[in-house]
Formats: C-alpha cells, structure tokens, sequence
C-alpha cells in the first residue's frame, strides 16, 4: 500500500473512532429527548386536562348554588357551556390514557360526574322536581357529587403527578446515564486512538529509523549495510535504491582500495629499491614512511613507523630548519649543496650525506608533507678531499719550479733582451707572459685547496668593514683612472662592525673589484657599498659592465667557470670560488645579480660583531 493510502487509512480509523463517539452522543441525547417527551406527552396533558375539568366542576358547582339561592336566574346555559367544556377535558383525558390506572380513574371521574351532573340538573331545572328547597338540594345532592367527581379529578391529576415525577426522575438517570456512557465511549476511543497511533505511527516510522541507522553505518564505512525490503510503498523502494547504493559504494570501495593497496605496494617496491635513504613527512614533520635505506641510517623502524617527530630521528636542527623552510616556501627556497651535507658516525667511520627536501602540495596547493632524501656522498667527498690534495701538493710543487723558470725568464731578457732579434724577443715575451699566468694559476690552485682543505685559519677579529673596503678600493685606483673607470666606495658610518679576517675580506673585495674592472668599459661605474640587515652586514660590488647571462649567475662560482667570451682576459676562473670559500668560513653567503648589458652587482654577507658571542677584538 502506498504512504498516502496508508495514512488516509490511519485518519480513516480516527474518523470512525469519532463517528463511534458521535453517534453514541448523538442516540444519549435521542434517549433522553424521548425521556422528557414522554413526560409531556404522557403525563403533562392528562395533568392539563384534570386541572381544567376541576376548574369547570368550580365553576359548575358555583353557578348551581347561585341558582339555589336564586342569585342566577340565567345559570343553565353557562352551565351547559361549562359542562361540554367538561367533556371536553374528559376526552383530551381519555385521549390521553398513558398509566395502567388511568383508565379506572377517568370512569370513576366520568361516573362521579355524571351523577354531579343529575343532581346539579334538578336543582337548575327550576325547583318543580326538586321540590321547594333548592339549596337544600343543592347542599345534599349537588355539592358532594361535585366534591366526589373532583376527588376523582385529583386522583387523576395526582397519578399524573406522580407519574411525571418518576418519568423526571427516570430522565435525569438516562441523561446521568448518558453522561457517563458518552465519557467513557469518548474515553475508550481515545485510548483505542492513541494506541492505534502509536501502533500506525510506529510502522510507519520504522522504515525510515531503519534506513537513518543504515545511512550512518554507511557513512561510517559499513558497505555490507542493508535495510530490510518492507511492504511495496515508497519506503520499499528507497530501501531497495538505498540497498543497491550501498552495494555499488561498497564495490567502488572495494575496488578504490584495490588500487590503492597495489599503488602502495608499488611505491613500498621502489622505496625498498632505491639505496637512498628516504624519509616521508606529514604537514606537522611527523614521520609517516621511511625506506629501509634511511631506517638503517637513523637505527629506527621501517615501513610505518609510529610517527614520530623528525627531530626525535634525525636529530639535526639544520636538516629541520631546512626541511621546514623548503614546506613553507616551496622547492625554490633552497640551499647550496655544500650546506646541505650531513655527517654520521657509523661504526666508527664518518659518512656524508648530501640531503634534500621536496615537499608533496595537496590538491588545493597547501603543503601535505614533504619527502627528505638523504644520498651518501662519503666517496664523492673522499673524492674531493683527495682532489685537492692532489692539488695541493701538486701546485705546491709546481710553485717552486715555476717561480725559478720566471726568475730565469727575466734574467735572460735582461742580459740577452737587446741582442735578439724582434721575433725571438717576441717569443721570450710570450713565454714571460705564459709563465706568469701559470703562477697566477698555480698560486689561485694552491689558495682554493688550502682554502677547501680548512688549511687557512681565519683570523676573525672586530672591524670597521669601511676601512677594509676603503683601503682595498684605493689599491685600485690608480688603475680605474687609467682605464677612464669611475671606481667609488660609499659605506655608511653606521653600519656595524664585522666578525672578520680583514686581509681574507681585503682578499674576496679584491676579486671583485678587479673582476668589475675587467668587464666595465671606459666611462663606466664600479661602486663599492654596504647596509646592515639585522645581524648581517651586505657588501655589495655593482658595476655597469657587460652583465653574466641568467644561467651563470650560480655556476660562476664554480671552480674554472668563465662566461663565454671572457676567455682570454687573463683570469683563471677560481677568483670567485676563492671568494666563496672565504666567505663561507666566515658562515656568510655570496650571490650575483646580474642581467646582460646593465651590469653585475656581486653581494655577499658578514656577520655582525655581537659582545653576547664572546667575541674578541
Ligand atoms: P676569472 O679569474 O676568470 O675572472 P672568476 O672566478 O673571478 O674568474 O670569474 C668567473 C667568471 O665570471 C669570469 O670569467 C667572468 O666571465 C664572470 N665575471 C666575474 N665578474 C664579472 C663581472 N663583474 N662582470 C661580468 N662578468 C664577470
């Protein structure tokens, strides 16, 4: 059945219920009508009747007795009028005969009246037959036959009475009677109406409660959830729909962690495969992955560990503080590989570990974790320490050979110079200049592996860097006005003093302005200046010269990198490495901004001179 028909169904019964309650109402009050009814009907006019025949006998008897005493000679037709009024009353009476006696006592009125009327007639005649005293007769014959027939009248009339009154009384039971019965009828329906509404709403609630409670089991990820068909109404329906839903929810999930668990199985294989170590962060850097090449290195479980916090494993606030900043600022934010390499002990031997930060963004760009690689790089070190060792001694001593070669160049130019003809002085020039580079190089070679090898130590002491600045660019002024150069140092008074090694700082100053003073033309600007940025000072070599195309601008830094085209200017390529390393024993970075055609502008940092450090001037 329908909902609708259903519920039309249910209204149905309350109506008859009321109905039944009406029509019980309705036959009380019938009941009672009648009750009251026959009172009047039976009682009331018998009543009215016996009440006019006693007023008619009054008068009847009056107008007798007047005509005795001859007060009224024209009684007879009155009489006669009141007596068919009599007869009248009589018959309503006899009409109206409702209690068993009645009938007995209308006879005995109608007997009673009869002889009252012979009497009354033979005083009225005229006192021929009654002899010569009327009102003797009138008091002998007429006047107790007039009190008996309305005796008789009175027991009419007192029947009546008495009958009415139980009649009253009897109507007063049944309306009582229908009072109670309509109250409990009304009652009894009430109950039988609300327990059918419960009954009727409670069937048909239950579906729905039914499938809420399935909908929730549903929500919670119970897709084996049905609800039971029930009848054929819509509720019917939509628990079949809503079994079907959950059916296909239930292989769609199924089918949804299918993939899911072969993608993780995928990604379990390749983490397993790859040797270097990897650790994968949440958004908060708890650890949720880690490969069994970084369990190993960080002694902790593999797989899915407990989530702990990164610190907690690594232990290393750099490796935090980089992987924090490459998760708030993206991948671009990051550091030079030489800051990002990470040093273990494992069984007594150091290894090194180059690490780096990718962060993994959820769909609406937030940051959702991070992955942290870490690759060992202990044989690329050992590698590098080796190289400049080699270097080192090698330029060591080469340094020796190379200054006796440029001694005994330039004696024998001196002694022999003016004898040689124009293309051998040529040639011993060409080897003088040769040999000179050479040194430049073997010196820059021996500077940068002494540097790399932390052979040099830094002699940081307090100091105005507007001195350091000013006396390096003075150095360079004789050739800057030669060349038609406008070379300017313009520090501040109030930026700080630096934690530094003057004559290393003199040093990187130096390689820049004299790189500037390369590649700045005749009537261009080298400018040399400074400013304070929290506890850093910034320095700052800016030219116009002819600028380092963009994708140099981090690999000139490089060991023997030189921009195209500027080969042949007489440098090495390791004046800027050189610069590097010095700046980076001095815990400060260097950086170039530059763009072909205007100008480079070489900026690199110190840090601040603080007393709370324990520096010493
Ligand atoms: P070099 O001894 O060759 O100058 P550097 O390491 O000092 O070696 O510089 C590396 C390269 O950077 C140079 O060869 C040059 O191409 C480029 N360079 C350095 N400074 C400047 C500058 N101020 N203007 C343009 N190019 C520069």
């Amino acid at each position: 059945m329908r909902i609708r028909r259903k519920m039309l169904a249910g209204y149905g019964v309350a109506f008859a219920l009321l109905g039944v309650v009406l029509l019980w109402a309705i036959a009380n009050l019938v009941s009672l009508g009648r009750a009251t009814d026959a009172i009047l009907r039976e009682n009331y006019r018998s009543i009215l009747a016996a009440e006019q025949m006693l007023q008619t006998l009054a008068r009847q008897d009056k107008l007798v007795r007047d005509s005795a005493m001859g007060l009224d000679a024209e009684a007879l037709p009155a009489f006669r009028k009141e007596e068919a009024a009599f007869f009248e009353s009589l018959a309503k009476a006899k009409d109206n005969i409702t209690i068993h006696e009645e009938g007995g006592v209308l006879e005995t009125v109608e007997t009673e009246y009869l002889a009252f009327l012979g009497a009354a007639n033979g005083v009225l005649m005229g006192g021929t037959a009654s002899g010569p005293n009327p009102l003797a007769d009138y008091q002998s014959a007429v006047l107790p036959g007039g009190d008996r027939a309305a005796d008789a009248c009175r027991a009419l009339k007192s029947l009546n009475e008495d009958h009415m009154f139980s009649a009253s009384m009897n109507a007063g039971r049944v309306a009582s009677r229908a009072i109670w019965s309509t109250l409990a009828v009304g009652l009894v329906a009430m109950v039988l109406g609300i327990g059918f509404s419960l009954g009727f709403s409670r069937r048909l609630v239950h579906p729905i409660s039914e499938l809420t409670r399935a909908t929730r089991r549903l929500t919670e990820g119970d897709y084996d959830v049905r609800v039971p068909a029930g009848g054929a109404d819509e509720l019917g329906a939509l628990a079949q729909g809503f079994g079907a839903m959950a059916q296909r929810l239930g292989e769609y999930h199924k089918m949804n962690l299918r993939r899911l668990l072969s993608e993780q199985r995928q990604t379990d294989a390749v983490l397993k495969s790859i040797s270097d170590g990897i650790i994968v962060l949440d958004a908060d850097f708890h650890i949720t992955r880690v490969n069994p090449a970084a369990a190993n290195l960080f002694r902790c479980e593999a797989g899915e560990p407990a989530s702990p916090h990164l610190l907690e494993v690594v232990r290393d606030q750099k490796v935090f503080d980089y992987v924090k900043r490459q998760a708030e600022s993206g991948p671009s934010a990051g550091l030079n590989e030489e800051d990002r390499v990470l040093a273990l002990e494992r069984e007594g031997n150091v290894r090194y570990y180059l690490y780096d930060a990718r962060p993994v963004q959820s769909e609406d760009k937030a940051t959702a974790g991070t992955v942290l690689v870490f690759r060992d790089i202990t044989r690329l070190q050992e590698l590098d320490r080796m190289k400049s060792e080699f270097v080192m001694a090698a330029s060591h001593e080469l340094r020796t050979p190379m200054t006796g070669l440029e001694m005994s160049l330039g004696l024998l130019e001196e002694r022999v110079g003016e004898t040689l003809a124009a293309e051998q002085s040529a040639l011993l020039e060409t080897a003088r200049q040769d040999v000179a580079r050479l040194k430049a190089l073997i010196n820059d070679l021996l500077d940068l592996s002494r540097l790399e090898s932390g052979t040099i130590d830094l002699q940081l002491v307090r100091v105005p860097l507007k001195s350091i600045a000013g006396k390096t660019v003075s150095l360079f002024d004789a050739q800057a006005r030669e060349r038609g150069i406008h070379l300017s140092c313009d520090i501040p008074e109030e930026v700080a003093e630096v934690k530094a090694d003057p004559n290393k700082i003199a040093w990187v100053l130096s390689n820049l302005v004299s790189n500037a003073l390369r590649y700045v033309d005749a009537g261009g600007h080298i400018t040399v200046s400074a400013e304070q940025a929290g506890d850093w000072v910034h320095v700052h070599v800016a030219d116009d010269g002819k600028g380092i195309p963009e994708e140099y601008h981090a690999r000139v830094f490089d060991k023997f990198i030189q921009v195209e085209g500027a080969a042949g200017t007489g440098g090495t390529g390791l004046g800027l490495a050189i610069s590097r390393e010095i700046v980076r024993a001095h815990r400060g970075a260097i950086w170039v901004d530059s763009s072909v055609g205007r100008g480079s502008t070489f900026t690199f940092t110190l840090p601040v001179f603080t007393m709370k450090t324990g520096d010493t001037a």
